[in-house]
């Protein structure tokens, strides 16, 4: 049995892995490179995928899914493995990429052409290929979320796809995984613990009281798929606690994703699932309201808060919060919430450094509302919970993360006894 990663290589994109066992070759993920080195979503692939026996999907990050569409492209036709959620999920991801990516490396024929091919595996579910089995184990990273085991040649194997972050309650949490002969493992935050989780949920009710009690808008650039739904989770939760505002979800996709919740109640944490037992959406909060098109959205820019505006996109590479910011950051009763990861380089982490001015869709504007970062809400395992679910494992080989922050995590590893290895693109692990 054999492992050979082809993305997230000392980065955090493009996760794509192809597992050769009992003369089966499967694809594990099937990614987009996003930042930095885009332009290879362009190169053909590495091996030909008219010479693949299935597909896995972890979970619908376009940095999971994004190049499934061309894997089709290319001639691919055999089945796509995913759970419910991740397909439904992935539908979305994959449509909005259309619409937003410069240069498209596929089309939406093959979107559908791959859609068509999606067969469900359930958690616990198992796939028999010939001698090959595998099956997914409960990821808690995003409604669907899995990570997977294989088992063949007399060899057990796991690959973690993305591990969620324990201390949030949304999403259940991640399952322990049997013990392997290798384990192939993301090390996004290999380098640190996160902030305890209630904290970061008080430090966020904080800003959102101060600022809306001020009669200021409260700007939350968020990620459409999991984060802003747990944003409105928060506010749901603890609306009784902060003053009367609109909350203003500006992100279609965001509010795609709101609609499709409650057809996933049994992917959520038994929390969620107890709301809506009782008949209740937890993730529509008081004073929610959708805003469907950009005329309402541009109407918004000019009235006076108080309010919550939650709209993509996260990172400030595009969308409408460029616009929410262009004409608030000026106001200082104003707060801007980073409740994402914002990367180097990006417009994000220059507004965290507080320039007195900041160019924005090509204006200058004076920066004087408050600006806060909430690391806690990461959607990632911290180094501890990376530590714990690696806790039994002989051999690890890291993937999905900044090289330092792989070397990081591969120490503390060390220093257990444990066998570490980085992965390398192109260059296969025997399991
Ligand atoms: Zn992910």
């Amino acid at each position: 049995m054999r492992i050979v990663p082809f993305g997230a290589t000392r980065e955090v994109t493009g996760s794509c892995h192809l597992l050769v066992a009992e003369g089966h070759r499967v694809l594990l993920d099937c990614g987009m490179f996003q930042g930095r080195g885009e332009e290879r979503n362009h190169d053909p692939f590495a091996f030909d995928p008219r010479q693949l026996d299935a597909v896995l999907l972890t979970h619908a990050h376009l940095d999971h899914v994004g190049r499934l569409p061309k894997l089709f492209r290319e001639g691919y036709r055999g089945p796509v493995y995913a759970t419910r959620a991740t397909l439904l999920l992935t539908r979305i991801v994959l449509e909005d990429a259309l619409k937003v990516m410069e240069t498209p490396f596929f089309g939406e024929e093959d979107v559908e052409e791959a859609l068509r091919h999606v067969r469900l595996l359930e958690y616990g579910e198992w796939l028999r290929l010939g001698d090959l089995t595998l099956t997914f184990g409960q990821a808690g990273h995003l409604p669907g979320s899995a990570f997977v085991v294989a088992q063949g040649e007399g060899k057990t194997f796991v690959y973690s796809g993305d591990l969620g972050n324990r201390q949030k309650r949304v999403l259940p949490d991640p399952s322990p995984p049997p013990k392997a002969h290798l384990v192939l493992s993301e090390g996004t935050y290999g380098d640190r613990p996160h902030r305890s989780f209630p904290e970061t949920v008080e430090e966020f009710l904080a800003i959102l009281e101060t600022t809306l009690d001020r009669g200021g808008k409260v700007f939350i650039p968020s990620f459409a798929l999991e984060r802003a739904q747990e944003i409105l989770f928060v506010l749901y939760e603890n609306g009784h606690r902060l003053p009367k505002a609109p909350i203003y979800l500006d992100s279609p996709m965001a509010e795609r994703v709101l609609l499709l919740y409650p057809s996933l109640v049994r992917y959520f944490s038994e929390e969620v699932q107890a709301y809506f037992l009782q008949g209740k959406n937890p993730f529509r909060p008081r004073g929610l309201e959708v805003v469907e098109s950009v005329e309402t959205s541009k109407t918004l820019l000019r009235e006076p808060g108080p309010m919550v505006v939650i709209a993509g996109s996260g990172m400030l590479t595009g969308g409408r919060i460029l616009h929410h910011l262009k004409h608030g950051l000026s106001d200082p009763k104003n707060a801007l919430v980073f409740v994402g990861y914002q990367p180097r380089g990006g417009l994000g982490a220059e507004i965290i450094q507080r320039p007195e001015r900041i160019r924005l869709l090509g204006q200058e504007v004076p920066l004087r509302a408050s600006v806060h970062t909430l690391g806690g809400f990461s959607g990632h395992a911290g180094q501890d919970e990376l530590l714990d679910w690696l806790m039994d494992q002989p051999r690890v080989l890291l993937a999905h993360g900044e090289e330092e922050k792989l070397l990081e995590l591969g120490k503390l590893l060390a220093l257990r006894g444990q066998e570490v290895s980085l992965a390398t693109l192109g260059v296969g692990v025997e399991v």
